[in-house]
């Protein structure tokens, strides 16, 4: 059986590292807002190559909060890509905005830059950008429509850690961004875990007093807060983990290759372009005959996964909400995407095998 997924087995190499993290901070006595914390938010940002990094308690809470920090006013307008996890629509209608869904290039599957200004208003506050499946989007197109019509940007990185656009990485692009440290993503902890990143100062502060009940001293709030932080068990591991993020990232790369290399033309394949260092998150293919695929893959002892099953517009939870936005892009994507394994711990062998059985259907 060649597994989709393994969260233990994608963690064994850290078990040894973890169980010193946790010690550590167990012993240290100092377990909300403490120096694993501090330590991690300055290693993320080393990374990242940004000023700041505010740790969070998960992915939709760094959304949130990044968000909020502008104060829109209720009822503006965000434009967001209409092929996207559910948290990025979910911040969005959290902070009483509304989500204007622009549809996705067919071909990077990240939302097409050509197609944003047309959905322009006099409410439009922000562009909420997805960097999917780990390739970060078209962002000097991007930026230049921001710039022109005075709009902020926001990036969901959430399955973009350390994935690059012209040599810049992920969590740089927007005014202020947010990442997710999932389990599964590509830098996961063992329990929920997120973080915003910024450039600018004053932003900075804000997420720190909104993470915190909206204080900066103890039990004075100048704001209406949230409780979202980070904890120190999480930030330990974190901390463990990143210093083997570019190998996480250089195996599922190398994985990438050999998919790309070997498997038949008739799977749409993700496309590769120089200007572009992809993180494969995700590594998707589409076909016609997804469902019978997804079929035959498992009867041959292959797990595959759908990201996603079902476009946002069309969930329960959206009506009235979405559903007056059609998104044909989006729904032919999600009707005929696959995700393939591709985990730190699958061998080059792994994926040879899911080539040869593929290769034969
Ligand atoms: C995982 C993910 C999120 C949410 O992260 P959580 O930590 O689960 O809240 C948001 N956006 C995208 C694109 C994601 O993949």
């Amino acid at each position: 059986m060649i597994e989709y997924e393994n969260l233990g087995k994608l963690n064994q190499p850290f078990f040894k590292e973890f169980e010193h993290a946790f010690k550590e901070t167990l012993e240290s006595g100092w377990y909300i807002l403490g120096k694993k914390v501090q330590a991690f938010e300055n290693e993320f940002a080393d990374y990242c190559g940004t000023k700041h990094c505010i740790g969070v308690a998960n992915g939709l809470d760094a959304l949130i909060l990044a968000l909020r920090a502008f104060n829109f006013e209720k009822g503006s307008e965000v434009i967001v890509p209409s092929n996207t996890y559910i948290a990025t629509i979910l911040s969005i209608v959290h902070n009483g905005l509304v989500p204007v869904l622009v549809e996705p290039d067919i071909a990077t599957y990240n939302i097409d830059a050509k197609k944003i200004e047309e959905k322009i208003t006099s409410q439009t506050c922000a562009i909420m950008v997805v960097h999917l499946y780990g390739k970060v989007c078209e962002m000097d197109a991007i930026d230049a429509i921001a710039k022109k019509h005075n709009l902020k940007v926001i990036e969901d990185c959430a399955q973009a850690h350390g994935a690059k656009y012209k040599n810049v990485r992920a969590g740089n692009f927007g005014d202020i961004n947010a990442f997710s440290f999932y389990p599964t993503k590509n830098l996961g902890a063992i329990a929920d875990a997120g973080a915003v990143t910024t450039n600018d100062n004053s932003l900075a502060e804000s997420i720190k007093a909104l993470r915190n009940y909206g204080s900066k001293v103890k039990y004075y709030n100048e704001v209406v807060g949230f409780n979202s932080r980070l904890d120190e068990v999480q930030a330990a591991f974190l901390s463990v983990k990143l210093k083997s993020l570019d190998k996480i990232n250089e195996h599922k790369r190398t994985l990438a290759t050999i998919y790309l290399k070997h498997l038949k033309a008739d799977f749409i394949k993700p496309v590769v372009h120089p200007d572009y260092f992809d993180v494969y998150h995700i590594f998707n293919i589409r076909h016609e005959k997804r469902d019978e695929l997804k079929e035959y893959l498992l009867k041959n002892d292959i797990r595959t996964d759908i990201h996603y099953p079902v476009a946002p517009n069309k969930q329960v939870a959206m009506k009235g909400i979405l559903d007056t936005q059609p998104s044909p892009i989006a729904d032919l994507i999600h009707q005929t995407t696959l995700s393939l394994p591709i985990s730190y711990f699958h061998t080059e062998q792994d994926i040879l095998k899911v080539i040869e059985v593929m290769n034969k259907f």
